[in-house]
């Protein structure tokens, strides 16, 4: 995109010529639709929850409603409001973190009882899958903790929520040439293929019949990727449609001490 326009010379006051200005705003063009069209996904993401909690709220206010109605009505509320909060602090910690605003605490993380200890969380939700892990010990990487709890919440939830309860999810975790690899397996839906390029964009969810009623603000893995990019991590998927999916993690294994001071030496 060009843009062209005059500009009037003056000397001592008088104008004496027209200079054409000529100007390549791709750029900026490309930076003005990239923001109106996530404006407009960001107050549809919000909108509607929104209308719905307002629309119930109404009819609880304005009408006589049986107790059982009432009560229905009043969950749905409660829905939609816990689904508008984590919207909400889902994106802005995804933007504070884009934005090179958040502040990271960085220091050794071992990644095996971390994974526990989020694998457990999950078991506590009534959840009825089968976890299988296969954790190193030697998995311990730099970095901030609750980023990387958030990574692995992120991955594990959604192993659990697109496959069937009962399903297998399989964990495992190894060290390899100075990374350590974390996979994430589960048995369900899988991703179809023409998804994969967008699956990690802010609010991409796959629209398919067969996982419209599963809830969800298409920022997890948007989430994921941002917090394994400050960490010099990588993710990759593979992933075949009906069988299942398999996403994978690597981050930098925290560097050993060659020559770990020795005590004795060091003057006092
Ligand atoms: P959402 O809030 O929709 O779960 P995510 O960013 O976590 O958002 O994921 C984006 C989309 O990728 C999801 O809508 C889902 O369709 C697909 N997806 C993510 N993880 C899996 C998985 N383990 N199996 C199948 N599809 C998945």
């Amino acid at each position: 995109f060009m843009q062209l326009y005059y500009e009037p010379l003056y000397r001592d006051g008088v104008q004496f010529g027209l200079l054409l200005v000529h100007r390549d705003i791709t750029r900026e063009y490309e930076v003005d639709r990239m923001k109106s069209e996530f404006v407009s996904t960001v107050s549809h993401e919000l909108r509607t929850p929104l209308a719905s909690v307002l629309g119930f709220a109404e009819l609880l206010l304005h009408r006589e409603l049986k107790p059982e109605r009432q009560r229905k009505y009043m969950y749905t509320i409660h829905q939609e409001a816990r689904r508008l909060t984590t919207l909400i602090n889902d994106f802005l910690d995804l933007q504070r973190m884009e934005s090179g605003k958040q502040t990271y605490v960085v220091e050794p993380v071992e990644l095996t009882p971390l994974i526990r200890e989020v694998v457990e969380i999950q078991q506590l939700g009534h959840d009825s899958h089968n976890f299988v892990l296969n954790l190193d010990e030697s998995c311990t990487v730099l970095g901030d903790q609750d980023k990387l709890r958030q990574v692995m919440t992120n991955l594990i939830s959604n192993a659990v929520k697109y496959s069937p309860s009962g399903g297998e999810v399989r964990i495992a975790c190894r060290s390899i040439r100075g990374k350590a690899i974390v996979d994430v397996q589960d048995e369900g839906l899988g991703i179809p293929k023409d998804a994969l390029p967008q699956l990690f964009t802010k609010f991409y969810r796959v629209d398919n019949s067969d996982r419209r009623e599963i809830g969800g603000t298409g920022l997890g893995l948007a989430i994921v990727k941002e917090i394994l990019h400050q960490h010099k991590g990588e993710i990759s998927v593979v992933s075949e449609q009906g069988k299942g999916s398999t996403f994978t993690i690597s981050l930098p294994l925290q560097e050993r001490e060659e020559h770990p001071a020795d005590p004795e030496a060091v003057e006092l």
